[in-house]
Formats: C-alpha cells, structure tokens, sequence
C-alpha cells in the first residue's frame, strides 16, 4: 500500500492516504453529477486530515446520511462520508497530484437510482 498526500486548491485543507489506486468511482448522483468528481473509496482508517479542520465545511442532503466536505476558502470538494457505508470515506482524487485519475478503471455508482439521490 502506498501513501498519497492530497489538498483542496488553497492547500488550507490537507489530508494523507494510504491505498492502492487502481481504479475510481464516479456517481450519477445529482450531487456528483454537478462536482463531476472522480472518487476513491478508502477505509476510514486509511484516511487522515493533516490540515484544515477549521476550514472544512459540510454539505447534507436528502436523507442527511451522507456529510460532503469541502475547503470554504477555495470551495474544494476534498472527501466525504457516503452514506451507504460508514466504514467507509470517499476521497476526490482530483486533489492528489500524484494521481492521473484518467488512467484508472472507473467504476461508476447509480446514486441516481437511490431514493432521491436524483
Ligand atoms: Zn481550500
């Protein structure tokens, strides 16, 4: 396993990994639709917030389940709790530079198919 370091666009907001990047998620979901966010689900353990506690703001929906967080200075989408599975967080690749998310496997999620997830 390998460990990556990402950051929302200011860098108020840094976090590490430790994962093996072979493939990501995109959702059709209404909500990633609009971020069109290339994802990678990860144990909770595996993540850890170096930076930006502070600046991280938290977006619910819907049923509330799912917490969407993103740096208020910049408005970077940077993780998020799914709501499935509290295990379990959702990384924005787009924020590891060491990462070309455009040569990974993508596995896409029907969010849309989720009760109000349109
Ligand atoms: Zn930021």
């Amino acid at each position: 396993m390998s460990k990556y370091q990402g950051s929302c666009h200011c860098n108020a907001v840094q976090f590490e990994i430790d994962a093996d990047i072979e493939s990501c998620v995109q959702c059709d979901c209404s909500l990633c639709k609009r971020k069109n966010a290339v994802m990678l689900r990860i144990p909770k353990d595996k993540f850890r917030l170096l930076k930006g506690e502070d600046a991280l703001s938290r977006y619910e929906w819907n049923t509330r389940a799912a917490k969407h967080y993103f740096c208020k200075h910049c408005g970077i989408y940077t993780h998020h709790q799914p709501r499935t599975r509290a295990d379990m967080i959702g990384v924005n690749l787009g924020c590891i530079d060491d990462v070309d998310a455009s040569k990974l496997a993508v596995e896409r999620l029907p969010g849309s198919q989720l009760s109000g997830g349109r």
